[in-house]
């Protein structure tokens, strides 16, 4: 076993709820094995900035239910110098940490990755962010609430789409994936999905969006229309593609942007349930021994996943919902 006396944990990269009940679990797991939390703020530029708190059971008493982050989460573009990494490196040194746990996404891993060019002691990633766009977990912790909270507002703009017979676009994030989107259309049944995973839409194509809205409202009688689409999908995005329909033919499409709605709330269960398994697993893990791991879930097993590889590999979407979306949806 290990010999942890301190560890350090920070959040980085886009905030995602249940960031906060992962700390929580850390910090309270932490203190079951009398180990010491120090929490950095802001991301990576806390560490490299010496910005930190000592963490205690009282510090995370009523966080389980927020949305953000007590600690603040942040980019840190000093990270990827050289100088960065060091600055980092020799603040946990400095501090005598004997690990550090990272909460974030595929980015924030590569930025653990880069410290641990410079430093001896365990560093082990946490997967935190709406986008579950990180391997070797099936979710990653926000991406649920990240899609109730999508569902909500698609479920109260059908209602207005129904209303007025209109035709909405709905841009969802997801930056380089579609998993909110195809989660979040599936869910709320759209009638189209737009997703990298359907490969990228030019102008040029725009009749593969067209031929089945024209399709539905001829053939089906549909008073409402809704396209729901990642972002990114479209040059000028949503606001362009619903202005480009619009000319197209000539019924009125329009865009609504949820933006960071999406990140913010309070975190679902299924978050909260996760965040505090794999905070707990994580600390647990490095006990015994643990380093440059991801702690994920697979099949409901909490599991270690090489820190490198949840970076590099591309997660894949299901397979079985985009084809049925494909083929049965998106007529
Ligand atoms: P999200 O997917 O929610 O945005 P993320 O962790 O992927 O989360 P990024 O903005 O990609 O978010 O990365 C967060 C931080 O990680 C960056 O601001 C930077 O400090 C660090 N980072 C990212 N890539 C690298 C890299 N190649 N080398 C060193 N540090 C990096």
């Amino acid at each position: 076993m290990a010999t942890i006396r301190r560890i350090g944990v920070l959040t980085s990269g886009g905030d995602a709820p249940g960031m906060n009940a992962c700390i929580r679990s850390v910090v309270l797991t932490a203190a079951a094995h009398q180990i010491e939390v120090i929490g950095f703020s802001h991301g990576y530029n806390g560490l490299i900035e010496g910005d930190y708190t000592k963490l205690l059971p009282y510090h995370v008493q009523h966080i389980i239910q927020l949305g953000g982050t007590i600690l603040k989460s942040a980019r840190c573009p000093a990270l990827q110098t050289e100088e960065g990494a060091k600055a980092a490196a020799a603040t946990l040194r400095q501090l005598q940490l004997d690990a550090l746990l990272v909460i974030g996404g595929d980015g924030s891993f590569k930025g653990a990755l880069a410290i641990a060019q410079h430093y001896k002691g365990q560093i082990l990633g946490l997967p935190g962010t709406i986008d579950n766009d990180v391997d070797g977990t099936d979710a990653t912790i926000g991406y649920a609430t990240a899609i109730d909270t999508a569902l909500d507002a698609i479920d109260k703009i059908r209602d207005t789409a129904d209303a007025f017979e209109r035709i909405f676009l709905v841009e969802l994030m997801g930056r380089h994936s579609g998993f909110i989107a195809l989660s979040a259309g599936i869910a709320s049944g759209a009638e189209q999905i737009i997703c990298p995973e359907f490969g990228t839409l030019e102008p040029g194509q725009l009749d593969t969006v067209i031929r089945p809205i024209q399709n539905a409202q001829v053939l089906k009688g549909k008073s409402s229309y809704i396209i729901v689409m990642a972002e990114h999908c479209y040059p000028g995005g949503s606001t362009t593609l619903a202005a480009d329909i619009t000319d197209a033919i000539g019924i009125e499409c329009r865009a609504c942007v949820l933006g960071h709605i999406q990140r913010g709330g309070s975190p679902v269960g299924a978050d909260r349930i996760l965040a505090t398994k794999l905070g707990a697993y994580a600390v647990e893990q490095l006990l015994g021994g643990a380093h440059l791991m991801m702690a994920g879930e697979v099949n409901h097993q909490a599991g270690l996943y090489p820190l490198q590889a949840s970076g590099e590999r591309k997660k894949r979407i299901d397979p079985y919902l985009l084809r049925w979306q494909q083929q049965v949806a998106n007529d």
